[in-house]
Order: C-alpha cells, then structure tokens, then sequence
C-alpha cells in the first residue's frame, strides 16, 4: 500500500461487508429487520449505514434521539423509523412531523408523542427505559385511542445464551401483550437484538432490531459469518533510528534496550486510540504486527519496527477485521475491559475522515 494513498487517520466503512451482514441476520430472523443507526450508526455514519441496510433488505430503522432520526428524514430516507429517547419535555413535534415512529414508555410520554404512530415499551426487567407491568395496563388504556404500531420491550443479557432472565422477559413480554390484546390493541411485537436474533429465532417475533452484528461484530460466543465494516488505518509520518537506552514518548515509560528504528503514525487518543492502551497494544504496520511504544499521546504513537526498513507512507492498521492478522476493535475492548461496541463508537470523530467502499454504484 505504500506510496499510494496516505492518510493521516480514516476509518474505512466496507458497506460489501455491511450489506453481507444484514442479509445474514434477515435470513437468520425470517421476520423484517429494524437496522439500528443510533450513535451515528455505532461510529460508521447513521446515513450510508441506513441507506446499505435498506438496499440489503432491512425494512425498519431504529436511531435512540429523535433528533437523529429526524436526519435520516433529512437526508431522504423514507423508510419507517422509530426513535426512543428523549429530553424530559422534548418538543417531539418535528419528528412527528417527519412521520418518525415513537417510542413511548409513560403516559407523559405519550402525550408529547401525541400525533405519532406509537410503540408502547414494556420495561421486562432490563429496568432503564420502558413502562413497568405496574403501570403497563394504564399506559395500554391511555394509547386505545392513539395509532398504536407497536408493543417492543429490550433484553439485558441476550449475550449470555442460556441466561434465564431470558426466557423470563419473554414470559413477562408475552403477559404484556396479552394485556393489550384485551384492552382492543392489535399491535406487532419486538423484541430481539442482535445476540437474541443469533441465538434465539423463537423469540424474533414481527421484527427484530439488530446493531452490533450488522457492524460485522458478534455479540455471541458462538462463531456466525460475520464481516466487520470498519477498519481504522493511518500511516507513517517519519522514521528515526534511535540508540539503546533512548526513552520514547511522554514519561519515558518506554526505553530502547536495543538501537531500533521507530516509526511515528499520527493518530492518538484525540482520534480514538485509547490513552488506557499504552504499552501494551499492537498496530499492524507494513503488513506485519508490531508493538507500539511509550504512551498513547493526544495526536501521535510510535511504532517499534527493530531493523526493518519501514518508510514514511507504510500503512498502518489501527484495527480491522482480523482477515489479515491485523488487531481487531474486540482485541482492544478485551484489554481495556470493554466492548467492542464501545471502540467502533468511539470513532465518531470529526478528525478521522471516513471513506466508504463497496458503496453501490
Ligand atoms: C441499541 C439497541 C438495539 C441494538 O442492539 P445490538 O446489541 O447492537 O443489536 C436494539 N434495541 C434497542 C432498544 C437498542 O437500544
């Protein structure tokens, strides 16, 4: 790759990869797929993410804020999209206007989505957002009236197959309904995530809502053909021998036991690299995995390369999707003690460009 095309730091969204993940996840649920673009598309860009999802045959659209799913309005999506949440006495009326479905966990809720077609929120134990049972028959009375879609709920450890609360948000789910059945309600059902579409099919209902796996990162310990879209590359800005016993980087917490040849890549924790890797990660330079040194700095790292000759140019693979022996975003949660969810996130930055590819023509 050297001397073709050097950026300083991109994060490349393969939308081949992404399509190829959402038919995988269509086939798997045999019921329509709500793709969810919340947080800019997990990191990836909310709207070609959105726009790839809907030609690779998701239906449905899911984004947390209203705010974001009125963008997807903006940019010419008309496909159905629910949003969920919202500032306490948000004025909804822009996204009712945009025609976005809401979600609605309250009776407070409902009267500030008023004019909305609704999905009314079951809290089945996940204990955040949505309507307790306590409360549920209320909120059903309250909606009769309303252009009910929708009755949905959210599973707590779906990414723990076998875990028994489970089955029990699905007893308790399933008591919901019937609850709004009775009270004249006819709505659809979801439930499903990502892990609970890979691991449980009796459980995707009328239509599952799927994140993280779209993003081609498995949220179960069971191997599934998943591809991950984004890869975070940068490259070498400049090399420099150094002599044994030179310390690299801020606090020196680094010193050259041997002459070696260090490479200086520009991106740092202001682009995404988390600060809490330093001294114990690896980046994929010149196609070959190597150490970087010293501390993660707010714009720069450094690259431990011994004798070989790397030059600036030489692309450097932050994380991708591991084909090629390069680390991956699931590499750098496990060290950090997070999820990958969280790293690809984290790179929504306006610092790091993105580039599409595999973008239909
Ligand atoms: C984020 C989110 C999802 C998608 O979860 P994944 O684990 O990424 O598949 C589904 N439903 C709701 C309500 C969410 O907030």
């Amino acid at each position: 790759m050297s001397g073709q095309y050097a950026p300083r730091a991109e994060t490349v969204v393969d939308l081949d990869a992404l399509r190829h993940n959402v038919a995988l996840l269509a086939e798997r649920a045999q019921v329509p797929v709500m793709a969810v673009v919340k947080a800019d598309g997990y990191g990836h860009g909310a709207v070609p993410i959105a726009k790839a999802a809907l030609e690779a045959g998701a239906t449905w659209l899911g984004s947390a804020s209203a705010t974001e799913a009125v963008d997807l309005r903006k940019a010419g999506i008309e496909a159905p999209i629910l949003a969920w949440l919202y500032a306490p006495g948000e004025d909804l009326s822009d996204a009712v206007a945009a025609g976005v479905d809401l979600g609605v966990s309250s009776v407070d809720e409902l009267r500030a989505a008023d004019g909305a077609r609704l999905h009314l929120k079951i809290d089945t134990g996940l204990n955040r957002n949505g309507c307790s049972p306590e409360d549920w028959p209320e909120l059903v009375k309250a909606a009769r009236d309303h252009d009910v879609h929708a009755i949905w709920s959210h599973l707590a450890s779906a990414d723990e197959p076998g875990n028994p609360s489970i089955d029990r948000q699905a007893g308790r789910f399933d008591e919901a309904y019937e609850i709004a059945v009775a009270e004249g309600l006819q709505p659809i059902r979801h439930l499903a995530n990502s892990a609970a579409t890979l691991t449980r099919p009796d459980l995707a209902y009328d239509m599952v809502r799927v994140g993280i796996a779209m993003y081609g990162l498995n949220p179960v310990p069971q191997h599934e053909d998943l591809r991950p879209v984004m890869t975070f590359r940068s490259s070498v800005v400049s090399t420099k021998r150094t002599p044994a016993g030179e310390g690299v980087s801020y606090g020196h917490t680094w010193v050259a036991d041997r002459d070696t040849t260090l490479a200086l890549v520009p991106v740092g924790y202001a682009d995404g690299v988390p600060r809490g890797l330093s001294g114990r990660f690896e980046v994929s330079l010149a196609g070959q995995r190597r150490p970087v040194v010293g501390r993660v700095c707010m714009d720069q790292i450094v690259v431990d390369c011994g004798d070989d000759p790397v030059s600036p140019g030489d692309e450097v693979i932050l994380f991708g999707p591991g084909a090629h022996g390069e680390p991956t975003a699931r590499e750098w949660a496990d060290k950090l003690g997070t999820i990958d969810y969280e790293i690809v996130t984290n790179m929504y930055r306006p610092r790091v460009r993105r580039r599409y590819v595999g973008a239909s023509s």
